[in-house]
């Protein structure tokens, strides 16, 4: 007998034949004398059409409200999920975050897990029922519903994982694992067996939307391995585990490519000790998530001013706009310009910290491909770069081409 955390994402329970596909499935490990918690995602499509909704009242609703409206997506497919079990005769019984003990903190939309006190799901699963959790949410301590960013459900699994101590914790999605790219992208992708934490971290924060990144980061830090497999087939999946020295002989393990930024240009900035320090301070006030910067080189000599220029997720443009529209005569920059034409394609692999050339091989490829570069940034164990969104999905398969169909064979 195992304890067993079980997610099924928006696809996989799509619609009322998928739900009863996930109670069919669920139903096998709890005959087998398994343990289930299944945490569940809003059905597909049905968070970003309450988004498109709120966007028709107010072009920025409050964040307290959209947390409000989006829980309701996840209690639908908890309830429907657990009446398909009880169709089973499966014993099942259907909780919100805040029932299952999630407990955040009050950033409403990118609330953090603070801590999880499961002992109503485990009297509940020795009492021989299926527990399903509604995904993506929680509650704070002074009983306000929050809600974990985009993709939560993965983080609400990996935490409830952690905090009862799974034998096993499994993300089913509409793909049977991790590909080297996003195999709708590029055909060409090939399914990994395993993968490393810090691999997967960072293809997930540079666009491979089949793991929520702070989940993540998550796993990592409390030892979490999980396993990432289809709920249509019963292929077996990609494991997500610590980094073993074996991992360190392929040089890229996966190409990753993020449609969803957009670039921020702060025009004829003074060049002045503490400007970019208010800048970002403002922006972190607002929550606004940064990535890539780029400080040009500054003009004038008497007083001298230069560009700055930073992504930021598209969601959040409107909102680092107003931010910087209200700061304007503060921080005294000429003009604001933005860019939604943007993409940052990625490669990623922990093979990189003991090879060289790799970024050398990245920009001629780029630049066999007449691609240009706009903005450059590494670490370690990745390189990024932002280029524009036309053509971008052909610069992804010349590099997987290159680092790997070719480079593995
Ligand atoms: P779910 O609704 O189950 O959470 P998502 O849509 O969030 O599923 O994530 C699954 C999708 O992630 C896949 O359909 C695939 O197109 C995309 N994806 C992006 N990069 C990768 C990758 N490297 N490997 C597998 N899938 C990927
Ligand atoms: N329903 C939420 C979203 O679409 C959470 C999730 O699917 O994991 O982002
Ligand atoms: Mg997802």
């Amino acid at each position: 007998m195992a304890l067993i955390v079980q997610k099924y994402g928006g696809s996989s329970v799509g619609d009322v034949e998928r739900i009863k596909n996930v109670a069919r499935r669920v139903k096998q490990y709890h005959d087998a004398g398994d343990q289930v918690i299944v945490v569940v995602s809003a059905m597909r499509g049905v968070t970003d059409n309450l988004i498109r909704l709120a966007g028709e009242i107010m072009p920025i609703p409050s964040d307290r409200e959209m947390d409000m409206l989006l829980a309701t997506g996840e209690q639908t497919t908890i309830a429907l999920t657990a009446m398909a079990l009880h169709s089973l005769d499966v014993p099942a019984i259907s909780l919100t975050g805040a029932q299952a003990g999630i407990v955040t903190d009050g950033v409403h939309t990118k609330a953090k897990i603070q801590n999880i006190t499961p002992q109503q799901v485990h009297q509940l699963l020795d009492a021989g029922n299926v527990v399903i959790v509604a995904g993506f949410q929680g509650q704070t301590s002074d009983g306000h519903i929050t809600t974990l960013g985009r993709g939560g459900s993965d983080l609400t699994a990996i935490a409830l994982a952690s905090a009862v101590k799974a034998d096993l914790c499994q993300i089913f999605t509409d793909v049977d694992g991790v590909y080297t790219t996003d195999p709708r992208i590029c055909p060409k992708a090939r399914k990994l067996t395993e993968i490393a934490y810090d691999e997967m971290l960072e293809l997930a924060s540079l666009g491979a939307k089949v793991m929520q990144s702070r989940s993540v980061e998550f796993a990592k830090k409390f030892g979490v391995v999980f396993e990432v497999r289809s709920s249509l087939n019963d292929n077996p999946g990609t494991l997500i585990k610590e980094e073993t020295t074996a991992m360190e002989g392929v040089v890229v393990r996966g190409v990753s490519l993020d449609k969803n930024q957009a670039k921020v240009t702060l025009v004829a900035v003074p060049d002045k000790p503490g400007v970019a320090a208010k800048i970002f301070k403002h922006l972190a006030d607002a929550t606004v998530n940064i990535d890539m910067i780029v400080q040009n080189v500054s003009h004038g000599t008497a007083a001298p001013s230069t560009d700055l220029s930073f992504t930021v997720e598209k969601a959040d443009l409107l909102k680092a706009q107003r931010v910087f529209e209200g700061v304007r005569v503060e921080i005294g920059y000429r003009e604001i310009s933005t860019d939604e034409n943007i993409a940052k394609l990625s490669i990623v692999g922990v093979g990189m910290r003991s090879h060289a050339g790799v970024a050398a091989k990245m920009f001629e490829i780029l630049a066999a491909e007449d691609v240009n570069i706009g903005m450059i940034s590494t670490s370690e164990i990745k390189i990024s770069v932002v280029i524009s969104l036309d053509g971008a999905e052909r610069a992804v398969q010349a590099v997987h081409k290159a680092f790997i169909e070719e480079a593995q064979p």
